[in-house]
């Protein structure tokens, strides 16, 4: 894989930045017409929490602030949006009522900081929210690769690795180093195939004592957190795959599997039915039309991806294949959410088409 002429997630996430930005300072936001807002957006987050940010932290994309999350809920509400919960949002999509737009707050991945700074500011709002969790993880058996990486390439000053067959030496003595070598083998990794991928990153991470089960612990919420929060009917919980493997890297066997085994562990521990699910990345080449079709043998109401985008009402025809929008800590902006909430990024990212669901 030839990572520099890759168009990378990171390389999309730049444009995107770059779109929002002459997007509002040009004011083509407000003069656009309104076809493009669609019926509502579904926003995927990962981590809230006020930690201080290290000079090297690329995993920070995943994390905003309590009061970001705050000023966001706010704003939607000021633009007279409904705030709803997956249930709510799937039944006015089946039943075509598009009167009122709706937006959805979703965390994928269940960290703890879930329960311990998102939650109580929707319990002070009073509105609901979703987590989708891999069943793994409140085993304490998750590998959050990314995390691991990070951790390895913040403590040691050169890394040495094998890339297409060749051993690489990598060096991460300076700050710009490790973020250079990050960006190298995280998007490396991300074009292996899973049981490579994780091959590799366990290799590192004993080679550089990183115990990846140890991250798991410390940063994800354990079944008994998870129950907590189950309990609240402000609260849906959502399947995200046993290990948290991207579909498309597996055969269709294993892929099912992986969809069936943490559906079922996540419904005995919570004794419910689960009946929302999140393809783990989420992105085109993590799960596709085929993974659309495997996930909706699992009888789910929604499913949703990180293609970017927001709802429309033809969505209704493809319920299993729902496009987000990303609330990236790297740019914790309400200027950025007003002009989201408009669409217009995602008509021209999507070539003004309303689905993106090949
Ligand atoms: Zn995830």
């Amino acid at each position: 894989m030839n990572i520099p002429f890759q168009i990378t997630d990171t390389m999309k996430t730049r444009l995107l930045k770059t779109v929002l930005k002459s997007i509002y300072y040009s004011g083509t936001h407000k003069l656009m017409s309104a076809d493009w807002q669609g019926a509502g957006l579904i926003y995927t987050m990962h981590r809230v929490n006020s930690q201080p940010v290290p000079a090297f932290a690329p995993n920070r994309i995943l994390t905003i602030t309590p009061q970001y999350l705050e000023d966001i809920i706010t704003q939607v509400l000021d633009q007279g949006l409904d705030v709803v919960s997956l249930d709510e949002a799937y039944r006015r999509l089946k039943e075509g009522e598009f009167d009122r737009r709706f937006v959805c707050f979703t965390f994928d991945d269940g960290y703890r900081d879930n329960l311990t700074c998102a939650y109580p500011i929707f319990k002070k709002f009073n509105l609901p929210f979703a987590i989708y969790i891999p069943s793994d993880y409140p085993d304490g058996d998750g590998e959050l690769w990314w995390v691991a990486l990070e951790k390895v390439i913040s403590k040691c000053h050169k890394i040495s690795i094998e890339i297409e067959g060749k051993n690489r030496t990598f060096s991460c003595a300076s700050i710009a180093e490790k973020w250079s070598t990050f960006n190298h083998m995280y998007w490396h990794l991300r074009g292996l195939d899973e049981e490579v991928l994780r091959a590799y990153i366990r290799k590192i991470c004993h080679q550089h004592d990183i115990d990846m089960a140890a991250i798991c612990r410390q940063s994800i919420m354990n079944w008994d957190e998870i129950r907590q929060l189950s309990d609240d009917p402000l609260v849906t919980l959502g399947a995200h795959n046993k290990g948290h493997y991207a579909l498309a890297k597996l055969g269709a066997t294993e892929a099912r599997r992986e969809i069936s085994e943490g559906l079922s562990k996540l419904q005995s521990e919570l004794g419910k039915k689960i009946e929302h699910y999140a393809y783990p990345y989420g992105d085109a080449t993590s799960a596709g039309p085929r993974d659309f079709e495997l996930a909706s043998e699992f009888g789910f109401k929604t499913g949703v991806t990180t293609r970017k985008g927001v709802l429309f009402k033809e969505h209704v025809e493809h319920l299993m294949a729902l496009p987000r929008v990303s609330l990236n800590g790297d740019y914790q902006s309400l200027k950025y959410n007003s002009v989201y909430l408009k669409g217009i990024p995602f008509a021209l990212l999507n070539r003004f088409k309303r689905l993106n669901v090949d």
